[in-house]
């Protein structure tokens, strides 16, 4: 059964102008779906046509590197759209308990994350992540994802320059910023620590 390319959860405008409508239409409409009609593809009429995203991501890791590389950015950017809010939200008190026990505070995390961000050599991902209670925060690069290790990712940052280009040109710094300060979805990432498993794709 193909995939449908998760819708994004808020018009295009919405995140604006940390990430206009135009970078947006892009993003999801041609390098998400691109992804994701790949990845439909590759699983036409294999034993994988049937199986979940993540299962797909976690059988094809270092077996099928094309296969692996658009079912993790398919997924990947879903979780990234999620990440994101038309306003910035508040986290759970859990979630401040254990940011503030990793970090110092919720603004050394920011901090850190843009840092982490900034710091990220070429494309990938930068992701606030929890594993045995304990708050981090991980890099993977290019499509390579959290979805099927040990870390269950609360929020993730696409650093890929696609992500900002048209709108901040080659200033990663400046859509970190506006990211980080603005639109980060903490009730997404107190809801992925609230149930102790893994997102999945839908
Ligand atoms: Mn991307």
């Amino acid at each position: 059964m193909a995939f449908a390319l998760s819708p994004l959860p808020y018009p295009d405008t919405a995140l604006a102008p940390a990430i206009s409508a135009e970078t947006l239409s892009f993003h999801h409409g041609k390098h998400h779906q691109t992804y994701v009609d790949k990845m439909n593809a590759a699983i036409d009429g294999t034993p994988h046509a049937d199986a979940s995203l993540e299962a797909i991501i976690a059988a094809s890791r270092g077996s099928n590197q094309g296969l692996f590389n658009n079912a993790a950015q398919s997924w990947n950017h879903a979780f990234y759209w999620h990440s994101m809010a038309p306003a910035t939200t508040a986290p759970s008190a859990d979630l401040v308990a254990k940011i503030d026990a990793a970090f110092g505070s919720v603004d050394a995390l920011k901090q850190q994350l843009k840092d982490r961000g900034l710091g990220h050599f070429a494309s990938g991902w930068v992701w606030l992540a929890e594993k045995d209670g304990k708050l981090s925060i991980e890099e993977t690069h290019d499509a390579d994802t959290l979805a099927d290790s040990d870390f269950n990712p609360l929020l993730v940052l696409d650093v890929w320059e696609h992500a900002y280009y048209l709108d901040h040109q080659n200033k990663r710094p400046a859509y970190l910023d506006a990211v980080v300060e603005t639109k980060l979805n903490w009730a997404f990432a107190s809801e992925n620590l609230a149930r102790g498993q893994v997102w999945t794709y839908a």
